[in-house]
């Protein structure tokens, strides 16, 4: 039976600073990923026929999904899944630079960076109550859009190749209220290299979700 496990941090708990900082990662990471990670588990227990199946497969078949878990997998997995992207879309501050091919593409798709900054920041500082910000490719153009609560661009079939957790969890403890600031202060700390990598996987496929 498969049991997810929570990932290590790709980095040091104070590698984010000063931007994201050791004590907010140590609760986001240890407590809250923590938690879904085990409550996804928890879920998958009662079907055994689900062990080998990965996270962006169940992710992307909720509707699949046997009814009595599907909320739990649709919330917790993820839960899961989101965080497990999020910590390694971030690299300490300029570890990597915006560039490569999906530099080319955002330029392609939104006219230039600070378009697709103003319309990414956007949706991570609109979306009301809890949520994503992401930057997603469907399958021949990249969008910007936000999602509530846990839910993943992948049960839609698109492609998460950027994502801002915006839930109070991932800011309050340094930016209280002051949601706009962290989301500025999140693009000097965009791991470009790891969007580019998703970018070239998600290009690869184009029946998005199908093969995952
Ligand atoms: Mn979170």
């Amino acid at each position: 039976m498969t049991m997810f496990k929570l990932p290590e941090l790709p980095y040091a708990y104070n590698a984010l600073e000063p931007v994201m900082d050791e004590a907010t990662l140590h609760f986001h990471h240890d407590k809250h990923h923590a938690t879904y990670t085990a409550n996804l588990n928890k879920a998958l227990e009662s079907h055994p026929e689900l062990a080998e199946k990965s996270i962006r497969y169940l992710i992307a078949h909720l509707n699949l999904l046997p009814e009595d878990i599907r909320g739990a997998v649709r919330n917790n997995g993820g839960g899961y899944f989101n965080h497990a992207l999020f910590w390694d879309m971030m690299a300490p501050e300029r570890s990597t630079s915006f560039g490569g091919p999906v530099a080319g593409q955002i330029e392609k798709d939104f006219g230039s960076f600070e378009k697709f900054k103003k319309k990414f920041s956007a949706a991570a500082v609109s979306q009301f109550g809890s949520g994503w910000a992401w930057l997603v490719w469907n399958k021949d153009h990249l969008e910007v859009l936000s999602t509530a609560n846990q839910d993943n661009p992948l049960t839609e079939g698109k492609k998460p190749l950027l994502a801002l957790d915006v839930w109070e969890h991932a800011y309050y403890l340094q930016y209280q209220n002051r949601r706009p600031d962290f989301v500025e202060a999140f693009f000097w700390i965009i791991n470009w290299d790891y969007v580019n990598e998703l970018f070239e996987d998600a290009k690869k496929s184009r029946k998005c979700g199908a093969a995952e």
